[in-house]
């Protein structure tokens, strides 16, 4: 066995890293070497000879509680005749305030008045500050899960080295029943197996990685995750563990929801709204037609009425008036049709004026004035080049008319004839519809008087 009663102690005490402050019985300090001087921050002068109740300093347990005189590590070891194993302490030196942690190791050497206690000590104010970062995590509103990297295709993997609070809370399970388990027993038949592809490319790739999953609970209860995994290195910088920290979004995906599908139903309403209003207003146009058809057009023959009739016949006088045209006017009416309606009744005598109607629009062309003026009477203007088309006109109208026949039964028909009064003039400026109007109905009056199914033209003073 090798020898080491040659060592110089004292040497390897001035050169070693770790404390040694070694007191005698009556707990004044003998001896500090130099590690100790450098981590109480002290000089030599101020401990050799002070005891462990000096002033200058106070201990504190790990707790950060005040330690009365008899705790102190020397006095246990003297009094209580303890050994300090590894013990967590605080100093506090009353020229400085901060507490510096150290681990702290005590005992007694030799025996009675002549022994000496030695307490070695390391600095860990590094390790031990004053808040746990562990229970910020442990309680921590969100769920915090950490997995070690490996196993990540495994199905029974990664495992799970540790939940907080939160997690136990959630998902009914205990840190004891997942430890070792993986993260895959909270998921089930309705978790997106696209977003758990984009986790496992993530943490293939060492990704942090951000999704909103639906996890299950243990007994079987669904929620909505906002999850946020983030990899964790060791001091090499490899990654050796994965950090989830997760949020239970179950509320706010539940409103999200509530608010998409009142978003759609106001879209229907909308849509419901705007097809009403596009079918009213079909129907208002429709309306509007029928109501402009009424106000231009007779609602038995579908000719233009009187008003609609006067309105084209004024356009047409007023152009006829500027290019010096012959104007033809007439007003046609049927021949004793008070005998037909007294013989086969008002429906009938109807009919006959509709028929009378189409013989009358068949003669004349789209940019004729023609209509009906009332009763069985109707009235016609339209340009002609001489005064001849008047007659040849005037002759179509009164074939046309008499030709129409309504069937009454298989023998019997009705037929009635008219007669027409013309005039034909190529208007001066202060020629009126009017005076067009009573020029015709004089000549229809004359034909009238005369044997009737015939027209008559009416004598211009100064042709
Ligand atoms: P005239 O040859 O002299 O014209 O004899 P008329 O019987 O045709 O006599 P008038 O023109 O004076 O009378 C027209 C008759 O037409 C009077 C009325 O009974 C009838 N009538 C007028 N409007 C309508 C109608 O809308 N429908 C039917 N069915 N008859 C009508
Ligand atoms: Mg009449
Ligand atoms: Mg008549």
């Amino acid at each position: 066995m090798t020898d080491l009663s040659d060592i110089n102690l004292k040497k390897l005490l001035d050169n070693a890293k770790i404390g040694v402050v070694i007191h005698n019985i009556d707990t004044s300090v003998v001896y500090a070497n130099p590690a100790a001087l450098q981590l109480l921050n002290l000089t030599y002068e101020q401990i050799i000879g002070k005891d462990a109740m000096d002033p200058q300093w106070h201990f504190v347990d790990e707790y950060g509680q005040v330690l009365p005189t008899e705790s102190y590590p020397v006095s246990r070891v003297v009094h209580a005749h303890e050994t300090l194993n590894q013990e967590i302490l605080g100093v506090v030196f009353h020229h400085d305030k901060d507490i510096n942690w150290f681990l702290v190791d005590a005992y007694i050497e030799g025996f009675g008045t002549s022994g000496f206690v030695v307490v070695t000590f390391t600095d860990i104010t590094d390790k031990k500050t004053q808040f746990s970062f562990q229970d910020v995590v442990e309680n921590a509103q969100d769920i915090i899960i950490i997995t070690e990297a490996d196993l990540l295709t495994s199905p029974l993997g990664p495992k799970i080295v540790y939940v907080n609070k939160a997690f136990e809370t959630l998902t009914g399970y205990t840190e004891t029943e997942v430890i070792g388990d993986t993260p895959r027993i909270l998921q089930g038949n309705f978790t997106d197996a696209d977003s758990l592809k984009r986790i496992s490319k993530a943490l293939q790739a060492k990704q942090p990685v951000r999704e909103t999953l639906l996890n299950y609970g243990k007994n079987g209860r669904p929620y909505w995750l906002d999850i946020n995994i983030i990899p964790l290195k060791n001091r090499l910088g490899k990654v050796t563990h994965f950090a989830a920290i997760e949020r239970d979004v179950t509320e706010q995906k539940f409103h999200a929801e509530q608010l998409e599908k009142s978003n759609k139903d106001l879209k229907m309403l909308k849509d419901n709204l705007l097809k009403m209003v596009e079918q009213q207003t079909a129907e208002l146009k429709n309306t509007n037609f029928k109501l402009q058809r009424l106000a231009y057009y007779d609602f038995l023959t579908g000719l233009p009425n009187r008003r609609s009739f006067m309105d084209n016949m004024q356009k047409q006088l007023s152009a006829a008036k500027r290019s010096g045209e012959l104007l033809l006017m007439g007003v046609i009416d049927l021949d004793n049709f008070k005998a037909v309606n007294d013989q086969y009744g008002h429906d009938i005598g109807d009919n006959v004026i509709k028929l009378a109607a189409d013989s009358i629009r068949a003669v004349f062309r789209q940019e004729d004035c023609f209509g009906r003026l009332g009763g069985e009477e109707f009235s016609f203007s339209l340009k002609i080049e001489q005064s001849a088309d008047a007659e040849q006109i005037c002759q179509r109208l009164l074939d046309s008319i008499a030709a129409q026949k309504h069937q009454i039964s298989e023998h019997e028909s009705v037929s009635v004839t008219a007669s027409i009064g013309i005039t034909v003039l190529k208007p001066h400026k202060n020629t009126t519809v009017s005076d067009l109007y009573s020029q015709a109905d004089q000549a229809l009056y004359d034909a009238k008087a005369q044997q009737k199914n015939c027209f008559k033209q009416y004598i211009q003073a100064d042709d």
